[in-house]
């Protein structure tokens, strides 16, 4: 039977970020196991929005290190992985919200994060199709961007190939091995593979693989989207993202165009015991509903931008985002399970958190101390849930409204 000392399951942005970091400390064999192409769900799907600073702390120092790891990933591989260092400028409209710019501008600059406090004129200067007389206030992250996920997924994994990691797309991973609570390797759809170590990366479908070992994880998939313009002369180059927090709404530049999305205040979520395995058999939308939803934001949305009377939105994606109540993310061990360490729950921050996610649980598969506390991020945190059960469905989706603040 082949072996290798950790198999990866789940070849999206998580996974290939876990084998790059394992095959960077030395780790070992190291294999990833994909049952579609690798980087094909939700991490090709998403906006890609690295924002370091958030109002969980907590995260801060996972996407610092994804920025930080971007120019290391390029010098390795000679070439870009798509990242714009844009900036971001987050706007409070309440005094509700600047208490919370206060909070995340102190947590930037605990971690060295550089942090402006702008005047209107300079937000204006920045963002020149904002409406800048509803800003209470804002601050700029200079060292904020977007990246393209799928070429940050697909570079961590070549990153990870050159260093010695196997990687197998098309291979679905069908239950897990065990010898009491020992884990001892997974089983495939092409035969049993021996390992002592194995890693649960497989995104929204991450609690169904975790149930094989008899915890299905708290978290539950939950509809995140968002819309593009054509581009457009007035707002479509490359000004500094926003986080309209107020109104549960983002903004970065599109190929000319705008991108915006939209933090709904009840997400759709779905029992993941209803996905079928290739998210292309899969839509997170009913129909054009998607067009009412945009519609309903949008009187909020020309608060700030309006020009958005003029702009013609003519490209919608959906995806799936696997989402926590507490909005944190799920890292390490689970109860109960030698030998069996999870990276999910991402909370729809996967791409932004991957370098610092996959650090961590390299560092947890190789019995090392992480570079943070794991305690936020542990399985257990919620005791005994059914995470497929409405109830708690409802509680991720809440945690969904209040992404960019602290209250939905
Ligand atoms: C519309 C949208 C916008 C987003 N915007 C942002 C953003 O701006 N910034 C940000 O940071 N994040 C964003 N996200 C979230 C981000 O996309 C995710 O956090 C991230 O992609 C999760 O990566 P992953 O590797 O955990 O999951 P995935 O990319 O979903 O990968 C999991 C993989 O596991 C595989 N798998 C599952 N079960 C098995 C099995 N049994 N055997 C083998 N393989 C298996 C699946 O096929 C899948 O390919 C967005 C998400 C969406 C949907």
């Amino acid at each position: 039977m082949e072996t290798f000392d950790h198999v990866i399951v789940g070849g999206g942005i998580i996974g290939a970020s876990i084998a790059y970091h394992l095959r960077c400390k030395d780790a070992g064999s190291v294999l990833v196991l994909e049952r579609n192409e690798l980087a094909s769900a939700a991490s090709s799907r998403a906006a890609g929005l690295i924002l370091q600073a958030s109002t969980k702390a907590t995260k801060t120092p996972l996407a610092k290190k994804t920025i930080d790891t971007i120019p290391i990933l390029e010098d390795e591989l000679d070439q870009s992985v798509g990242f714009h260092d844009v900036g971001c400028l987050r706007i409070a409209v309440s005094s509700e919200r600047v208490a919370e710019l206060e909070v995340i501008a102190d947590d930037a600059a605990t971690w060295g994060i550089p942090v402006e406090w702008l005047n209107q004129n300079e937000a204006q200067r920045r963002v020149p199709w904002l409406n800048t007389e509803v800003i209470q206030k804002s601050i700029f992250t200079p060292t904020d961007g977007y990246v393209d996920p799928y070429l940050l997924s697909m570079s961590y994994m070549e990153a990870a190939i050159r260093r010695g990691a196997d990687v197998r797309p098309r291979t679905d991973v069908t239950d897990v091995m065990m010898d009491g609570e020992r884990v001892m390797g997974v089983m495939t759809a092409s035969g049993p593979i021996a390992s002592g170590s194995v890693i649960d990366a497989c995104g929204a479908w991450a609690a169904l693989f975790s149930a094989r070992v008899g915890f299905p994880l708290p978290m539950a998939p939950v509809r995140s989207h968002y819309w593009m313009s054509e581009p457009n002369l007035k707002y479509g180059a490359e000004h500094p993202m926003t986080i309209l927090s107020d109104i549960g709404a983002y903004t970065r530049p599109e190929v000319g165009g705008l991108l915006v999305g939209v933090q709904e205040t009840h997400s759709a979520t779905f029992d993941a015991r209803d996905l079928p395995d290739d998210p292309a058999a899969f839509s997170a939308t009913r129909g054009e509903e998607h067009w009412d939803v945009l519609a309903n934001a949008y009187d909020d949305l020309a608060k700030f931008f309006p020009d958005i009377e003029h702009a013609r939105f003519s490209n919608y994606i959906s995806g799936l985002s696997s989402y926590t109540p507490d909005g944190q993310i799920i890292l390490g061990p689970v109860p109960g399970v030698s030998g069996f360490c999870v990276a999910a729950g991402d909370c729809g921050s996967g791409i932004a958190l991957s370098a610092g996610m996959g650090d961590i649980v390299a560092d947890l598969a190789l019995g090392r101390d992480p570079f943070v506390d794991i305690a936020p991020f542990r399985a257990d945190r919620f005791g005994a849930v059914d995470p497929f059960g409405q109830e708690f469905r409802d509680r991720c989706a809440v945690a969904r409204a209040s992404k960019t603040r602290t209250t939905a």
